[in-house]
């Protein structure tokens, strides 16, 4: 199991959810906690977890609040590095969002510290580098999203997968026709049917964007072509994914939707602990359904798989330019249907590189911010 953590987003959903476990183990210690701009909450952090070192990314704010605390206060890229690169450090937990989160994990990697990976966006932009990197300096890559330790999870390191059938909620608009889509506003797509999360995610999880990332993320960590990744929509959210393997045997993992125990299963892998969740009632569930996406209506799906086919500099692309278009979105600048187009015109105008280097991706994401 990890002992010293570095945590990079701390006071977004899944950090906090982190944190809730770490309070519950006096033999987990914070070394470091990173944050965007929220001091206020950062504060009261310090004060419970007592962190060596924290970052906020924000200039200003982490000026105003090196005077208030007895910590170390760093900011910038350069203090996430810095956090993400700490000696005492042997697990660096990512649970930031957006694109922010590449370069941090990249110099972790190279200070040999394990990684619990809930930053999609990483491996999305960058997954052949950081997984060869992995390989390189034999740092383990412990997946947080949900779906990828359900997954981890049904590996059995004997036998090759044959197929990974990646669970889909299918979002708040399932059923939806694209007419219907077109007048979708902010809060009706800020509701989540089964899964409470930050603000991106939840939009990305409405377009279906969200489980495109995730397929070509899978591709990236278990190392299996976009080809043998199937998407099925099963509302309930009990299965939360599924590993096929040449024999046709499907091995699952169930349970009820917490994001504690993903994040618990990376903290103590190989172990797993008590993370005072709910149990699964198995008798309790009525029906489990499974269905096959509406790619037509649902066009993030698609898109997705294109890209990661396409290959090279493209799933950056795709990625970049859907946070662009899903920031322009919760600001009131665009319409939720013109997501999906701000995404098609990135990808038809890029120009793809085949192997690029980590300078190159940057370059790129850097482009649409
Ligand atoms: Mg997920």
């Amino acid at each position: 199991m990890h002992k010293h953590i570095t945590l990079i987003g701390a006071t977004g959903s899944l950090g906090l959810q982190t944190l809730d476990i770490i309070r519950k183990d006096p033999e987990l210690k914070v070394v470091a906690l990173a944050v965007k701009e929220n001091t206020e909450l950062l504060r009261e952090q310090i004060d419970e977890f007592n962190p060596e070192v924290v970052c906020v990314f924000d200039e200003t704010k982490a000026k105003e609040l090196s005077i208030k605390v007895k910590c170390r206060v760093v900011s910038g890229m350069d203090g996430l590095i810095e956090v993400a690169t700490l000696e005492k450090c042997d697990l660096v937990i990512t649970a930031v969002m957006g694109m922010v989160g590449i370069r941090p994990t990249v110099e972790a990697i190279k200070a040999r510290k394990d990684i619990a990976l809930a930053n999609k966006e990483t491996l999305v932009c960058a997954g052949d580098i950081i997984m060869n990197m992995a390989r390189e300096y034999n740092v383990r890559i412990l997946p947080v999203d949900s779906e990828h330790s359900a997954i981890f999870q049904c590996l059995d390191d004997k036998n090759p997968i044959k197929n990974i059938i990646l669970t889909c909620s299918g979002g708040p608009f399932r059923g939806y026709s694209k007419e219907q889509l077109k007048s979708v506003t902010l809060s009706d797509a800020l509701k989540h049917p089964t899964w409470n999360m930050g603000n991106k995610i939840t939009i990305d999880s409405s377009t279906l964007v969200n489980k495109g990332l995730e397929v070509i993320e899978a591709s990236h960590l278990f190392n299996v072509p976009v080809s043998k990744i199937q998407v099925v929509v099963h509302p309930e959210s009990v299965v939360h994914s599924m590993v096929e393997f040449n024999d046709n045997a499907i091995l699952a993992q169930l349970g009820t939707p917490d994001m504690r125990l993903p994040i618990a299963f990376a903290i103590y892998y190989p172990n797993r602990i008590d993370i005072g969740g709910r149990e699964l009632e198995l008798t309790k569930l009525k029906d489990l359904h499974f269905e096959d996406p509406d790619i037509d209506v649902f066009e993030g799906l698609a898109i997705a798989y294109r890209a990661a086919e396409i290959g090279g500099t493209m799933p950056a692309v795709f990625n970049a330019s859907n946070e662009q278009a899903v920031d322009l979105f919760l600001n009131g600048k665009i319409k939720y249907s013109e997501i999906y187009e701000m995404i098609k015109t990135a990808m038809k105008n890029h120009e793809v590189i085949a192997n690029p280097d980590i300078n190159q991706i940057l370059k790129i994401t850097g482009e649409y911010q």
